[in-house]
């Protein structure tokens, strides 16, 4: 059995609390032990002056297929993971069709073993069809591999539904995960309800539209003791009811996506469609909130919503360009850029954001961990390297990024899945 062995760097493992100096030695698919190892590993990785720590896991990303081949597939999704440093990540249901069965579940799975990249998870379709007015078969869904369940791309906006799936879900201790936003108060949106929207005269979508279901649907935790999932979070309002829920005791979490704790609704001045998604981007103040949700903890989870669309349909004009920006490539850099650079959020901090809180939200005990025994997915990271962002140069078959030209400093080094290199920047394993 091959034993690798990742040598001299600094190892951060929030789930155990782990921020020294240490070898991680893989062996298996497995991870053998840290510090003291076997002295004759077959593969020495030099990590000196690298950060070493579970592969890290993007609950959040939409890979496009079946349906919508030309923006994404299942391996170009899960490489544009791997080069963003992610060795898992939980594909959203809005494909077409949509994923709400178990055989859609199960092909997910299949395409991402052929594809031998990083690991996919399928989350699956709260409602048929994601249509909104039937549940789906849950029960199903989770003996094909659901780890949880959403009909992200919109949300469930009936309150008895919803109320149902909080209910049926907890059967599987599995999560809802819901987009939170009221359809009828975002009609003709292109961007955030504002100052900003009024003087460009675009269509706005109101933080009342996000803040009204995040209250809601917290009540619906509530009463049925499921588990909610808050996704993309963006107002400031949003971030103070998630507060209040889990104070009352509620359980409830949040994810954040780096471009709304980078990015406001100024941007949208250049009529540029990299600005434009769902939630859109808010005022400073909501950024403001995002920062300090995620800094006290409200906020337990960074989370891309990688959104890839070919480059013709995103360069219509505003109101016909499709909602949304891919993420996985930039992940690493915006967040060191923005949260940790700036003090907000130390780097073990961030880790914790991005290994065994998403873990655990998805129930994947073995993973977002090092400990021995545990699946052997590592992430490491260069915090050093200083590099231009170029979307040109991703994996991801779709380009659309507001962050193209932006200097950064840090990014993944190498990638092991499964006990498997499988990805090194420039190639070069060291
Ligand atoms: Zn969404
Ligand atoms: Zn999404």
């Amino acid at each position: 059995m091959q034993t690798i062995q990742i040598r001299g760097g600094r190892l951060i493992d929030p789930g155990q609390d782990i921020d020294r100096v240490a070898d991680v030695f893989l062996q298996g698919g497995r991870v053998l032990s840290i510090g003291e190892g076997p002295v004759d590993a077959d593969v020495i990785i030099d990590a000196r002056g690298m950060i070493v720590c579970p592969g890290l896991i993007d609950v959040h990303v939409h890979l496009r297929e079946p349906g919508n081949e030309e923006d994404e597939t299942i391996a170009t999704g899960a490489r544009s993971a791997l080069a963003g440093g992610l060795t898992s990540v939980a594909c959203m249901p809005n494909t077409r069709p949509a994923l709400d069965s178990q055989a859609a579940a199960e092909f997910i799975i299949l395409q991402a073993k052929r594809a031998r990249q990083a690991n996919v998870f399928p989350v699956g379709a709260v409602s048929k069809g994601r249509n909104g007015e039937e549940l789906a078969e849950l029960g199903q869904l989770v003996a094909g591999g659901a780890v949880a369940f959403t009909d992200d791309g919109a949300p469930v906006a009936s309150a008895s539904l919803m109320r149902r799936a909080l209910q049926y879900s907890k059967m599987f201790d599995r999560c809802i995960m819901q987009h939170c936003q009221v359809m009828e108060l975002t009609v003709g949106g292109v961007m955030n309800e504002g100052f900003e929207s009024m003087k460009l005269g675009l269509g706005g979508m109101p933080a009342a539209a996000e803040d009204i279901m995040v209250a809601r649907d917290i009540r619906l935790a509530e009463i049925t003791g499921g588990r909610l999932h808050i996704q993309h979070i963006s107002t400031a309002r949003a971030v103070e009811l998630v507060a209040e829920g889990k104070k009352r005791g509620v359980r409830v979490t949040a994810e954040a996506c780096p471009h709304h704790f980078t990015l406001t609704d100024e941007r949208l001045r250049s009529f540029d469609s990299n600005y434009k998604m769902n939630p859109p981007l808010r005022t400073k103040d909501d950024v403001d909130a995002v920062i300090g949700g995620l800094r006290d903890g409200t906020i337990d989870l960074l989370a891309t919503d990688h959104a890839p669309h070919a480059f013709e349909k995103k360069m219509r004009e505003l109101d016909q360009a499709p909602f949304g920006i891919v993420g996985l490539e930039t992940l690493i850099p915006i967040t060191a850029l923005a949260l940790i650079e700036p003090g907000h959020l130390s780097w073990p901090e961030a880790i914790r954001k991005l290994t065994v809180e998403p873990a655990t939200l998805i129930n994947l005990p073995t993973k977002g961990t090092l400990k021995p025994g545990a699946d052997a997915d590592v992430t490491i990271i260069d915090p050093h390297t200083e590099w231009t962002i170029d979307p040109s140069q991703f994996h991801s078959k779709s380009k659309n990024s507001p962050f193209g030209g932006w200097k950064a400093r840090g990014r993944a080094h190498t990638v092991i899945v499964d006990g498997e290199v499988r990805y090194a920047l420039g190639g070069v394993i060291g």
